[in-house]
């Protein structure tokens, strides 16, 4: 029987028939940047996994730490206990973060992460006496997950409207900052737009200071297509926060530990945020975990919870997990000892000239790219993302895994691709889109 799966989502309902019929949509086995499909094709791994794999697949150290972990401490409540390897995460996390950031919450995933940072943001307004900051701003085309939090300040137009009685209250969306006219084509950066920001400005004329707790964005929006920030943007978002006391949370789910060249987008764009969200990489997507980074005073003033109470107000049972703390461990050693964040400011200049070199090709309205990231935009046909998906198609069939969403195609490879092969994945990119022109 023929496998009728969606390359949009994860085909759990076909479970019954994998046996009966493997097809190349069918991964069996990983190593390094490439898969193995039940056909018995090798896949560059395009995207690492889901942005999540910036060590390759199977690497031998996170095998052992997982092992050992298993074999020594396999779990701990994080209610009242507490464990040598997560503790030491948590330290490790907030000595490569931004100073000030020096508290780690820990979660499961990103979406957990930023529910778990809209949470603290409201807290924090509240315990200091400031009930009345409940709005919330996020940017049009952002991407924060599938929690109720993350799909309110999300900028998934669809999901908001599916979920609409369901989405906390008060959101409101900047504009995103991609224009065709204006940016086509940039290599990192763009120029212009970077007065997009002072529409924050209006949000907080309109509903005054004093009712908005939290601005949360992705310094680059990896989900929507790796739209990069233009000059001076985030900058101007910091300023317009700290001057009406509105606390501004990074989710750099996929920024995070390295993609942009330096162990937080924070870093690399040089503007500190109030809270960063994380997950993705920090296990190197072995083992589930995300987490926030928070200013030590929010941190401690949220943590006193609501007045009177002697319950439970927020955490989970998976939090700072032993296993995945102690996959962390080793993705952080490995990402240290290879230097690895120095390597991915080396390839991005690689991808950066492959992938513009791309731009003489028929039917592209856009290249984007910075860090480890970048993303071609393809000229809409009749039929939406029709043209992106014969390409992710073929690539299956030519030995390469990408991710399409719409017109768009993403690239972010792992951090342990060599200079040819980034050359080689954009130029397989090239040979598809000849084929499905
Ligand atoms: N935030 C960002 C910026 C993301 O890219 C993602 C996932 N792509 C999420 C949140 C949600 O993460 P998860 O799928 O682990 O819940």
């Amino acid at each position: 029987r023929q496998l009728n799966v969606e390359p949009y989502w994860l085909p759990f309902t076909a479970n019954r028939h994998f046996k009966a019929d493997p097809s190349p949509r069918i991964l069996v086995s990983a190593k390094g940047a490439y898969y193995r499909t039940a056909e018995g094709h090798e896949l560059f791994d395009s995207l690492s996994g889901l942005w999540c794999c910036p060590i390759g697949h199977g690497h031998p150290r996170i095998v052992e730490a997982l092992t050992r972990q298993a074999q020594t401490l396999d779990y701990c409540t994080a209610f009242q206990m507490s464990n040598p390897v997560t503790l030491r995460l948590a330290e490790r996390v907030a000595d490569m973060a931004p100073d000030g950031l020096d508290h780690v919450f820990f979660a499961n995933s990103g979406s957990e992460s930023v529910d778990t940072a809209l949470k603290i943001a409201l807290g924090y307004h509240r315990l200091r006496g400031e009930a009345g900051r409940f709005r919330m701003i996020g940017r049009e085309k952002g991407y924060h997950g599938v929690g109720f939090g993350g799909m309110s300040v999300g900028g998934m137009v669809a999901n908001r409207k599916m979920f609409a009685t369901a989405m906390i209250p008060g959101v409101d969306h900047l504009r995103h900052t991609h224009d065709y006219a204006e940016m086509a084509f940039s290599k990192g950066q763009p120029e212009w737009g970077g007065h997009l920001a002072d529409d924050l400005e209006r949000l907080v004329a309109l509903h005054d200071a004093a009712t908005i707790a939290a601005v949360i964005v992705e310094p680059v929006q990896g989900s929507a297509g790796v739209i990069v920030p233009p000059r001076g943007y985030l900058q101007r978002l910091r300023e317009i926060c700290t001057k009406h006391g509105i606390l501004l949370i990074f989710d750099e789910v996929i920024t995070g530990f390295g993609r942009m060249g330096a162990p937080f987008a924070a870093q690399r764009f040089d503007v500190i945020p109030d809270m960063i969200t994380f997950a993705k990489g920090i296990t190197n997507g072995i083992v589930p975990m995300g987490g926030v980074i928070v200013r030590k005073d929010i941190y401690e003033t949220f943590m006193q919870g609501p007045a009177g109470a002697v319950e439970l107000f927020h955490g989970y049972t998976y939090s700072g997990h032993p296993l995945a703390a102690a996959v962390a461990h080793a993705t952080l050693d490995v990402m240290e000892e290879e230097d690895l964040f120095g390597r991915v400011r080396e390839l991005e200049g690689v991808l950066e000239s492959a992938v513009h070199d791309l731009r003489s090709e028929t039917g592209l309205r856009d290249i984007r790219n910075i860090g480890l990231t970048a993303a071609i935009d393809l000229e809409p046909r009749s039929e939406p993302g029709a043209r992106a998906r014969a390409i992710f198609e073929r690539g299956l069939r030519e030995g390469i895994l990408l991710r399409f969403t719409g017109d768009t195609i993403a690239m972010g490879p792992p951090f342990i691709s060599t200079p040819d092969e980034i050359r080689r994945m954009v130029e397989m990119l090239r040979g598809l889109i000849r084929a499905e022109r």
